[in-house]
């Protein structure tokens, strides 16, 4: 019976093939694949319904249904039976479809004399492109052979769309990939690309669905899986030898177990036995994989099968012999499109990239520290930009809006070039007023800083007019390694750092590790909420073995140059004074060696949780300087995340309760003489960084690229005023400043 069945699919896909290699135009095709079909199954009905746009449905081409009805009966998704396999992905198999729940008279197509129904979704990887649908008078249900034939019937229509094969004179279908697309994801990094899509993986095009020979095609999948399997192995000593137990050991242990899986190699075998090509019987499997992970609610599973995703990819280009690498050049203006890229792959394309969009990402991602670092427009959360881009495809990347242009229409070309001149001109302001000081028209000067990380940062310090670097986040040089950073490797490079700011200072930041920063060759900690955990400070203080290398790597960078260190998430005063300890130690060592000792040192810390705004004076006048790390203050502040988009936004900074508190701070700093700064993500945002001015922080930290935008509406303002403006919309019961304060900058034009 098997065999029977698989001999059937065989030849239907014979039969297939024929038609795909025809010359006939695209609805022709389409009419021929419904005839065989039907003809194969011994159904009096084969119709093809396909999607218009992501909601609707229409008939394209039918075998026994009114022909009239052809590009005219529509559906909306969930509509109907056919609505329904689209909507849900499955397949329904009803004997008498009339009664089945959900079942749609459609009097133009003279459906209702078949009783049973059988329709099987038409998608490529996840994508839905429509449905196949088989119908016959007779009441049956259709046996799990059958079932099986129609899907790969399903999946040979979903090949041949992506190759174009029904695109033509009054074709059913419009030509894929050649749309304009809009897609809307989250700002990454603001700023605006326009530019060529390069897949950092590019997709595999299956070209031979159909196997000749059984013996023959299994042969080619027992070879390539042999050939994955071996690359594993190899990945695996090599990751295994460098990190010990890392997540990406983990992965390929994930990938070496499904590369042996004896389920996987059987169901794709058997895809082969019913007449695929062995290419096309991993896509199938691939398929169906996909089809799983959408359902998959549990999110251990979905990773798991995201594993076998990237496998069977990895297997399909053994097969295919299309390698990551196409041969292609780099396009002029390359756009990065990809699902996910670490940091070190980011790096290594580097500022030649126009632009990047992420399918997935999240803000606080690596990579998406690495874009900023290198100031290039990032998109994340861009759904479905892998399934919709192809290399070479002209898109517009909107930071600032986090919205893709794909393939955009000229009316988009147009409205978006007018938007980056008219940025381009800003910059041309920002630059003019590059070595002017931020003096504001009561003649206050605020100092303006800007925030690093990477090497990649510091050419910025130059460009921007920033007067040093206000806060080094130290962290992102380990997070960009596979491996711990050895104490003469970072002592180079701090010495890198401080040659490039040539006297400039530069205030490093200790490891701030823990919560979103997790580092790939440190055992993670399981716990229930990180950003309340053991992170920063609490790790450095409780295991102190890499903040004492670190400190010894930066006395040794300085050289006997001056040097600020700052410890990161201080909550009590005693955390302050153990990390000093630790310094003291640490020169007292240095000392001991004969090493040069910094001309000068300061020792500050960062005010990110509310207790430390209540420390004793005592702390406040110990302390050598303060800066305010709103990103953490604010999410501590009001109790929201602030990883999490949901509440992210929900508080604004302007909130007079946030403002007030603010205020407190400066003035206990003002009392106890305490240098205090700003470097939280909203010093950079020009309105705030007024308002944080005008209630008395007077130097600021920030993106190098927000030093211009920030200064330039300084030098415009009156802090004077401003606070006023703050005090009376506080006063009159207000919420946040905001209002008051726009309405201000309105009336300065
Ligand atoms: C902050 O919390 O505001 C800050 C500057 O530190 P990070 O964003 O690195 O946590
Ligand atoms: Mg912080």
């Amino acid at each position: 019976m098997v065999e029977r069945a698989e001999s059937e699919s065989r030849k239907l896909l014979g039969r297939l093939r024929d038609t795909m290699a025809s010359e006939a135009a695209g609805q022709e095709r389409l009419d021929q694949i419904t005839h065989l079909t039907a003809d194969s199954m011994g159904t009096e009905v084969c119709s093809i319904y396909l999607f218009r746009d992501d909601e609707t449905l229409e008939l394209c081409a039918t075998q026994g249904l009114n022909p009239e009805s052809v590009h005219q009966t529509r559906m909306k998704l969930g509509e109907g039976l056919v609505g329904r396999v689209a909507r849900t992905g499955k397949v329904i198999n009803a004997a008498d479809a009339p009664s089945s729940k959900g079942f749609r008279y459609m009097p133009e197509t003279g459906e209702e004399i078949y009783s049973s129904f059988l329709g099987v979704p038409i998608q490529r990887l996840g994508e839905k492109l429509g449905v196949l649908v088989v119908q016959s008078k007779e009441a049956r249900e259709f046996s799990a052979d059958e079932v099986y034939a129609l899907e790969v019937v399903a999946m040979v229509l979903a090949e041949m769309t992506e190759l174009g094969a029904f695109v033509g004179e009054g074709a059913a279908l419009r030509a894929r990939h050649t749309q304009p697309v809009l897609i809307r994801g989250i700002t990454g990094q603001e700023g605006s690309a326009e530019g060529y899509v390069w897949l950092h993986e590019p997709r595999v095009v299956v070209t031979n669905l159909v196997g000749d020979n059984p013996d023959v095609e299994r042969q080619r999948l027992t070879d390539a899986v042999e050939n994955l399997r071996v690359s594993v192995d190899q990945l695996l000593a090599g990751a295994s030898g460098e990190t010990g137990d890392s997540e990406q050991v983990q992965v390929l242990e994930a990938y070496r177990m499904f590369a042996n899986s004896k389920g996987w190699l059987r169901r794709m075998e058997e895809n082969i036995g019913r007449g695929l090509s062995a290419e096309a019987a991993v896509e199938k499997e691939q398929s169906d994989v996909r089809a799983r992970m959408m359902q998959a609610t549990d999110s251990y599973l979905r990773e798991r099968l995201q594993d076998l995703d990237d496998l069977s990819n990895r297997l399909l280009r053994i097969l295919t012999g299309q390698g990551n690498s196409t041969g292609a050049d780099l396009p002029e203006n390359p756009i990065l499109v990809a699902r996910n890229i670490g940091p070190g792959e980011l790096l290594e394309y580097g500022r030649q990239l126009r632009g990047i969009v992420l399918e997935e990402g999240s803000v606080g991602s690596h990579a998406a520290i690495v874009a900023r670092a290198l100031a290039i427009p990032l998109v994340i959360n861009a759904k479905r930009i892998q399934i919709e881009a192809l290399n070479g495809d002209h898109v517009m990347v909107d930071g600032d809006q986090g919205i893709v242009h794909l393939r955009p229409d000229d009316t988009v070309v147009n409205a978006f070039r007018d938007k980056m001149a008219m940025q381009a001109k800003a910059q041309e302001r920002y630059a003019s007023i590059r070595d002017k000081p931020a003096v504001t028209l009561c003649g206050k000067t605020i100092r303006l800083d800007m925030n690093a990380g990477l090497m990649a940062d510091l050419p910025s310090l130059e460009s921007s007019g920033a007067e040093g670097v206000g806060l080094f986040r130290t962290e992102l040089q380990f997070l960009v390694r596979s491996k711990m950073p050895r104490r003469n490797e970072l002592a180079a490079l701090y010495a890198r750092v401080l040659d490039a700011a040539q006297g400039k200072r530069v205030v490093f930041r200790t490891l701030d590790i823990g919560s979103d920063k997790v580092l790939p060759y440190m055992k993670a900690e399981d716990e229930p909420n990180p950003a309340l955990g053991w992170r920063a400070i609490r790790v450095g203080l409780d295991k102190p073995g890499v903040m004492r290398m670190q400190l010894q790597a930066l006395l040794r960078a300085a050289n006997g140059r001056a040097l600020s260190i700052m410890f990161p998430f201080v909550a009590q005063y005693e955390e302050y004074t153990a990390a000093r300890a630790e310094v003291d130690k640490a020169l007292a060592r240095e000392r001991k060696l004969g090493h040069a000792i910094p001309e000068s040192l300061e020792i500050g810390a960062m005010l990110e949780t509310p207790s430390l705004a209540f420390a004793c004076n005592k702390f406040y006048q110990e302390v050598e300087f303060l800066s305010i790390g709103g990103n953490d203050l604010k999410q501590f502040f009001f109790a929201a995340d602030r990883e999490n988009e949901r509440v992210r936004r929900r508080y604004d900074t302007l909130n007079v309760s946030f403002l007030t508190f603010l205020e407190n701070i400066v003035d206990r700093c003002a009392t106890t003489d305490t240098r205090l700064s700003f470097c939280g993500e909203d010093a950079g945002r020009p309105v705030e960084a007024l308002c944080l001015a005008a209630i008395g922080l007077h130097s600021l930290s920030m993106r190098p690229a927000s030093v211009g935008p920030v200064k330039h509406l300084l030098r415009r303002c009156n802090l004077d005023d401003v606070r006023q403006v703050i005090h009376d919309a506080r006063d009159a019961g207000e919420q946040s400043v905001r209002p008051a304060v726009m309405e201000y900058l309105r009336g300065l034009n």
